[in-house]
């Protein structure tokens, strides 16, 4: 089931839609979307079941929405009806940086191993899309859930150029000894962890916004070119059903009046999304 999906994605079928980056020798081509001279890459870490039945995880959401929301994706569901989610990251190239907006589930003994698909394979396609680790300049952790953050540090920062963009209030929503032994001490060892707050300036229409809910911290990054706008969402949504009803709540959200405002202001309707857990990488809003 899990690599059935694979060969779709991979195929003609985005073509129309997608472009590719051109590096023919390489085996796999993770889907882009330019804007102007930036690029942005579709980075996929791994996908899998959600570990609890859809119906618990969106309350509520009726059979009818469900419904509508499986014809808008229809690669989320399994034929026994449980969730069926990807985890994806995206490389913004603009200029010669590299932004990473997350970093995935991470290897087979990841935080994110008691319920995710690992060991993610986000080295293969960073590999595939030409990045080496040590190009990418800016790493932002849109969240600090650990199916975000599993290649960030694996013991040493893994990006060892990049700082580390985290939003100040997910660090203090996340103080626990895990995750500071393994993301944030070995972080700040090597002086790589910058502390933020608020909209936060990456590059000429690169930018770190603020959108709080799904965690007190959680950032999403939008990329601007002329008119075009591209968000890479985070877990700002995470389901088609918050796609087609914005106001639909998820039930690990941390504040949902809060996460439900950030999606409601951002939901635009020519923006397009780059999203880490539905089925496409790119959708319009
Ligand atoms: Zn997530």
């Amino acid at each position: 089931m899990i690599f059935a999906i694979e060969p779709a994605l991979l195929s003609g079928q985005f073509t129309k839609q997608y472009e590719r980056t051109a590096r023919p020798r390489l085996p796999s081509m993770p889907l882009t979307r330019a804007l102007g001279p930036m690029a942005v890459v579709a980075l996929h870490d791994g996908d899998g079941t959600f570990f609890q039945p859809r119906e618990e995880a969106f309350p509520q959401v009726s059979d009818e929405l469900w419904a509508r929301a499986d014809e808008r994706d229809p690669g989320a569901v399994t034929a026994d009806g449980q969730w069926l989610l990807r985890f994806r990251c995206f490389a913004v190239r603009h200029g010669d940086r590299v932004t990473l907006v997350d970093a995935g589930i991470g290897p087979a003994d990841s935080l994110a191993a008691s319920w995710a698909p690992v060991p993610g394979r986000l080295p293969q396609e960073l590999a595939a899309a030409g990045i080496d680790p040590a190009d990418v300049d800016t790493v932002v952790l849109s969240h600090l859930h650990t199916d975000h953050i599993g290649w960030a540090v694996i013991g040493t920062p893994y990006f060892p150029n990049a700082t580390y963009l985290v939003q100040r209030a997910d660090v203090a929503a996340f103080a626990r000894p895990a995750l500071e032994d393994r993301l944030f001490a070995p972080l700040k060892a090597t002086g790589q962890l910058r502390l933020v707050e608020g909209d936060v300036p990456i590059s000429a229409g690169v930018t770190a916004i603020a959108t709080p809910g799904h965690t007190p911290g959680h950032q999403s990054v939008l990329v601007e070119y002329g008119e075009q706008q591209l968000l890479i969402t985070g877990d700002l949504l995470v389901h088609a059903v918050q796609l087609i009803a914005p106001d639909i709540p998820y039930l690990h959200e941390m504040d949902p009046e809060t996460a439900r405002n950030s999606r409601t202001k951002l939901l635009k309707p020519d923006i397009i999304l780059a999203t880490p857990h539905l089925t496409e990488p790119f959708v319009r809003a």
